[in-house]
């Protein structure tokens, strides 16, 4: 395991990369040549959740293209500021499902470690996106509570570690937090939610993998991409260099409005995952959280668009079109 080398003091290659992530509106815009295309809202109105994104997320957007999918996820529009009924700061519950510090628990079986409240980029789409991250995310003290219920739950088979952006934490408090996992008997999965393979593949390092290799837990790694123009061939190499050091791999998408609400984008991004080794799993509805109305695509259209791509795909390359309903013992199949 990781943590018998000393604490890395130099900056590892992507922790540079995330640090040097752009978090200028203006500077983003100057490098795809839309100066003046698009207009960013006041700095002031987002500083819980400002905009960030990191360097090889900007390689991949189209030069020149303000309808870019790829900038539309991250762009801070002004559309954020209006507001519109039925859009909630915490539209799926989250704040009631805290069962322990930093712990979710909605579903049997399951325990939702929320790790840390950082993110390599910021989705504007994002549900999480006014969470108060820094209440949930507990003291090193208090992760030892959490890991003591977790053990005394002969129920809980398999933790997710999620976020923010769980890979976004340094390998050695990753190292820490599993190896308590790990000596969990009744533990079978590890599950990582991670969206950092796609838009910060630096992350997926020597160091990393071989922390993973030597994870004795099964990794099943959920990563999260919308579009296939987000995996180019360094995002492709990252993914597989997962699978060699044992991972699993399922992708999650969200269906925006702009970015994949078509038929030709949602099968053009499952056969793109085919060609990776990803599975698609779920195709989320939006989750109606204020700032992101803007992204909605009704669920009628949804279920539209699902059936039309499952006349083009075979069946596990269709992923299940899911919504989120707060109280429910899972999430709910649409379509
Ligand atoms: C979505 C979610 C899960 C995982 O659900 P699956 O259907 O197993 O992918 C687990 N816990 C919480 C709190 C969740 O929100
Ligand atoms: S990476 Fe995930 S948690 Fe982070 S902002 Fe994007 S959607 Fe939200």
């Amino acid at each position: 395991m990781i943590p018998q080398s000393p604490p890395v003091k130099t900056k590892q290659r992507w922790q540079q990369a995330l640090a040097s992530a752009v978090s200028d509106a203006d500077e983003l815009l100057a490098q795809l040549g839309l100066s003046q295309a698009l207009t960013a809202i006041d700095k002031d109105k987002i500083r819980q959740f400002p905009l960030r994104v990191p360097q090889s997320y900007i390689n991949k957007m189209r030069y020149g293209d303000k309808h870019d999918p790829l900038l539309r996820q991250v762009f801070p529009l002004i559309d954020e500021s209006v507001e519109v009924e039925g859009y909630l700061q915490d539209p799926v519950g989250d704040h009631l499902a805290v069962t322990s510090p930093g712990m979710l628990q909605k579903y049997q079986g399951r325990a939702l470690l929320v790790t840390t409240g950082a993110c390599a980029v910021h989705c504007r789409y994002c549900f999480r996106r006014h969470f108060p991250y820094a209440d949930s995310n507990p003291l090193a003290s208090q992760w030892q509570q959490t890991i003591e219920q977790i053990k005394h739950d002969q129920s809980i088979n398999e933790v997710i570690l999620s976020g923010g952006d769980p890979l976004s934490l340094s390998d050695d408090k990753l190292s820490r937090l599993v190896e308590d996992l790990s000596a969990i008997p009744h533990l079978k999965r590890l599950r990582i939610h991670s969206r950092l393979p796609v838009v910060l593949p630096e992350r997926i390092d020597e160091r990393l993998l071989a922390w993973l290799e030597r994870c004795p837990l099964k990794v099943m790694m959920v990563i999260h991409a919308n579009h296939a123009n987000e995996i180019d061939n360094e995002a492709e190499q990252a993914l597989s260099s997962l699978q060699k050091a044992g991972c699993q791999l399922l992708n999650q998408a969200v269906l925006l409005k702009g970015v994949n609400d078509t038929a030709a984008a949602l099968v053009a991004l499952s056969e793109r995952l085919s060609e990776v080794d990803v599975m698609p799993y779920y195709l989320h509805l939006l989750d109606k959280v204020a700032g992101a109305q803007h992204f909605d695509v009704p669920e009628l259209e949804a279920m539209e668009l699902i059936a039309a791509i499952r006349t083009q795909l075979p069946g596990y390359l269709v992923p299940r079109l899911v919504r989120e309903i707060q109280g429910e013992a899972s999430k709910t199949v649409i379509g």
